[in-house]
């Protein structure tokens, strides 16, 4: 078996705590009792991850020779326990067996793997070849799916309000891109970066959803976890980049609370200061960007903000408007001043007014400054002098 990579030890789940917790006010008993089992193992995680990130503070160092772009994957069962990674039961080339979600697990790391490779000619979530790893049946009635820094895992649900967390295949993007994030970027989970971060792992998970499904963007769903709900739920999924806060209304779940503009912004000390929900606004402006420059998102739209969240000027702490004027930096010097006025004006929609700063493509050193070739040694440094004005 490989040798894990273990840089990025972070467990980021798709749901956010305050819908289990409102769950386990309001919902049955055998609804309650999984919801507060599923909080009190993230919250284990949570301890985990903050204990890994202050022991991991140590430079990358570049590999010795670029590997080749390869899809290496393991697909392991917790049978139900909480011990990770589990017996291996799917390896790389094997052929599908019966248990759905080990199928699902392998094609959703599968699709997201070819998305990076072949669109954003990336090796690997830390494009240096990565082995991909996944988890599934993790725990009993697990609410929830979530990256840990090395792998995948994916709980069954409760079968009563959830259903199995590898049905959405945006759902796998959006945790594997925390991985790319982690590796570029290095966003920190809290207030608008936080958000930023939530938002930039809803951009790829939707975007390895379209791919997968060829869609455009005026054909797409936009939605973030459609099917993760039972019938029983009053809800079409966790988010929608299109119009975020209708996602779901439900009696037990509460009702989506993404704001779509800087209006409804949400000051709160939940949830890393509302990563999950204020991150609606970074998700609705990139929808409209999208829709604005046409045909498929990944092809302006997706690289426009991939090169942005490469670009050594973000900085982990950067805040909207600092992504925002990149993005037109980056529509401008990737495209023209068209896909630069249509990446503003999606901004502007949303209430972050860039004006200006974002045609300033060159003016402050363009380029990402981080090579173009893979596993070529990127450092952690942010340039002199860059990102402090705008
Ligand atoms: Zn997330």
């Amino acid at each position: 078996m490989a040798v894990h990579r273990c840089r990025f030890r972070r467990a980021c789940a798709i749901l956010p705590p305050e819908i289990l917790r409102r769950i386990a006010t309001r919902g049955s008993r055998t609804q309650r009792d999984a919801a507060l089992a599923t909080l009190a193992t993230d919250q284990t995680l949570r301890l985990s991850r903050a204990t890994h990130q202050l022991l991991e503070r140590a430079p990358r160092r570049p590999p010795l020779a670029m590997p080749e772009i390869a899809k290496q994957r393991t697909i392991y069962d917790a049978n139900h326990r909480e011990t990770l990674p589990g017996r291996a039961v799917r390896d790389e080339g094997s052929r599908a067996g019966k248990d759905v979600e080990v199928n699902e697990a392998y094609d959703g790391l599968g699709a997201t793997f070819d998305f990076f490779a072949i669109v954003h000619d990336r090796n690997s979530i830390d494009d240096a070849g990565m082995h991909l790893d996944a988890t599934v049946h993790f725990g009993r009635k697990y609410d929830n799916a979530f990256w840990n820094g090395r792998q995948m895992v994916f709980g069954d649900g409760d079968g009563d309000l959830f259903n199995r967390f590898t049905i959405s295949l945006d759902v796998i993007g959006h945790e594997l891109a925390h991985g790319v994030t982690g590796d570029e970027a290095k966003l920190v989970y809290l207030g608008q970066a936080g958000a930023l971060n939530e938002s930039i792992s809803d951009v790829f998970g939707v975007l390895v959803k379209q791919y997968a499904l060829g869609q455009t963007a005026a054909e797409a769903d936009w939605l973030i976890g459609a099917g993760l709900f039972t019938s029983k739920v009053n809800g079409a999924a966790l988010r929608s980049m299109k119009a975020p806060g209708t996602a779901f209304d439900d009696p037990v779940l509460g009702r989506d609370t993404q704001p779509s503009t800087m209006s409804g912004y949400v000051h709160t000390t939940m949830d890393n200061g509302g990563v999950h929900t204020n991150s609606g606004i970074p998700n609705h402006a990139f929808y409209l960007a999208a829709i604005a420059l046409g045909g498929h998102a990944w092809e302006k739209a997706g690289r426009i903000w991939y090169e942005t969240l490469r670009d050594r000027r973000l900085r982990p702490t950067s805040t909207f408007r600092q992504f925002a004027v990149l993005t037109g930096q980056h529509a401008a010097q990737l495209f023209g001043p068209l896909e630069r006025q249509a990446v503003a004006a999606a901004w502007k929609e949303v209430g972050i007014d860039v004006g200006s700063d974002a045609g300033k493509a060159g003016a402050k050193g363009t380029g990402n400054g981080r090579g173009s070739g893979r596993g070529s040694g990127r450092g952690t440094g942010l340039r002199d002098g860059a990102g402090d004005d705008f």
